[in-house]
């Protein structure tokens, strides 16, 4: 029985050693040479007595973030990634909601972080001059059980601080079985990760390498600006599978280079995060028509995807996909305001997911765990935890089910989740404003910020101090008063008008 994520790394670096398992733009690592430095990290961890800890790695996207995520698993401790390119403002939330006991970084990313945090901070050289104990390792190692924690990933948080989503290794083991059986990968998989390793879309690609002892070319973040430079990395390691955020997969179609670039062989395409336009997909469709297709629905909370649609047949330009189906082993259901099931086609209702994937909660934060993690509405007698999405969905006459819209302030924006109110509190957060109100534009993918208070210099660069790049709005707009409705409350309809009608 699988019970902890490193029983895959152990079973692949014995069958095959040698063969490379993670590639980035500096090195590529086989399968035993992870393992080995995996353990050191561990060792060095079990050595300062820590255990069932979070350690936080600061790195950017590299063979040593994985290493780093192996090694802290094996020494029963849990991580959470952290973007390096993050404002310091915000890494420090992280760090004060997390209280990690230990950071990995390296001698670039070392100052930031000792910048906001007095925690024992090392360096991935230092962690690789640990004399291993593997008796003593595996003894610890054994200790793990599915349902410790494996990592937080922290998303955006409507009140300002970020939410870490708790997830073990169980939601993990199960997502990865499914994923391997469903889409049929094994050792001769290669993924081309897009995703950065702090989002819960680089799981299969992590996980599905390691349990299949296939490969996982990690693509720096910034090479996306240019998708030959991308292209070329694809064709250099023969890519078979791409599992990226619509926007990525948008953005080669638009820009045409599809027909005009060396064929890959791709075995399947999937998407996930938001919703994949039918129009862009087909570019893809009629470039590679003979790569499967298939759109994932999954928030950060559910480990990745929990829903999947084959694309299965030709979809006009104009038609939305359907997010389809519950992956094995899960269970989804949608109920009204009532709390009643729903069972008809076209009834728009919220969906709820049930099974192993779903996580244990957000990390140090109760209420905002209570408020999405709830007792199953349709069972009262017995403890039965779901988790409630927030995302409005419906039957459609096949019963597959279809993406509506969310029920709250949270977005897509470029394929980033954000919580418009993170973006509020951030501006609120300068003495001089009086009021913030963000409002969001699908159509055009646009932020807008609108504020009251004088005697800002200049509202973006403080904002930049504050935010990630991508929640920095495209708008930015100072009015002397701001717009109320009747309830005396901020009126979002109307601020939306002003700036878009
Ligand atoms: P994240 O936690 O970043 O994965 O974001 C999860 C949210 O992204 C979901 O709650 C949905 O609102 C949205 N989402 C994920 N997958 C899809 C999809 N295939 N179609 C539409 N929206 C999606």
């Amino acid at each position: 029985m699988i019970k902890s994520v490193t029983d895959y790394l152990d079973s692949s670096a014995r069958k095959y050693p040698d063969k490379v398992a993670f590639v980035d733009v500096h090195r590529s690592i086989t399968f035993a040479e992870l393992n080995n430095e995996a353990k050191k990290i561990a060792q060095y961890l079990m050595d300062k007595s820590l255990f069932k800890c979070p350690i936080i790695v600061h790195l950017d996207k590299s063979v040593e973030c994985i290493a780093s995520f192996m090694g802290i698993a094996y020494s029963g401790n849990f991580y959470t990634p952290i973007d390096t390119h993050m404002p310091q403002d915000r890494k420090k939330k992280i760090v004060d909601v997390l209280k990690p006991k230990a950071i990995i970084t390296d001698d670039v990313h070392f100052e930031e972080m000792r910048e906001i945090t007095d925690t024992q901070i090392i360096t991935y050289n230092e962690l690789m001059g640990t004399l291993l104990n593997e008796r003593q390792l595996d003894c610890v190692s054994k200790t793990v059980i599915d349902t410790d924690i494996l990592y937080v990933l922290f998303t955006s948080g409507s009140t300002g601080v970020p939410k870490g989503v708790i997830i073990n290794h169980r939601s993990v083991i199960d997502f990865t079985e499914w994923m391997t059986e469903h889409f049929q990968f094994d050792e001769n998989t290669v993924f081309g990760n897009q995703a950065q390793l702090y989002f819960d879309l680089s799981i299969q690609d992590i996980y599905c390498t390691l349990k299949n002892a296939g490969t996982t070319v990690l693509i720096p973040n910034r090479f996306f600006a240019a998708p030959i430079k991308v292209w070329k990395i694809l064709l250099k390691y023969n890519v078979n599978v791409l599992v990226w955020i619509p926007s990525i997969l948008c953005l080669f179609a638009n820009m045409d280079i599809l027909p005009h670039v060396e064929k890959l062989h791709l075995r399947r395409v999937l998407f996930c995060g938001e919703v994949m336009p039918t129009k862009q997909l087909n570019i893809w469709r009629r470039n590679y028509p003979d790569t499967c297709y298939t759109n994932l629905y999954g928030p950060t909370e559910c480990t990745e995807a929990c829903m999947f649609y084959e694309i299965d047949r030709v979809f006009s330009d104009d038609e939305i996909l359907p997010i389809g189906h519950a992956c094995e082993n899960i269970h989804v259901f949608i109920l009204d305001e009532q709390g009643s099931l729903i069972i008809k086609p076209h009834v728009i209702g919220e969906l709820y997911v049930r099974g192993t994937t779903v996580g244990m909660g957000y990390y140090g934060n109760d209420e905002k765990t209570q408020e999405a993690f709830v007792q199953n509405p349709l069972n009262p007698d017995y403890p039965e935890i779901v988790y409630k999405t927030g995302d409005l969905v419906c039957y459609d006459d096949d019963y597959n089910i279809m993406y509506v819209a969310r029920k709250d302030f949270q977005i897509k924006h470029r394929g980033y989740r954000i919580e418009l109110g993170e973006i509020e509190a951030a501006t609120y957060s300068i003495p001089e404003v009086e009021y913030a109100c963000c409002v969001y534009n699908n159509d055009c993918d646009e932020i807008a910020l609108t504020y009251t208070g004088g005697g800002i210099i200049n509202l973006k660069e403080v904002l930049k101090k504050k935010l990630p790049e991508y929640m920095i709005p495209q708008k930015i707009i100072h009015r002397d008063t701001m717009l109320f409705n009747v309830n005396g409350k901020v009126d979002r309809n109307a601020i939306y008008k002003t700036v878009w009608e």
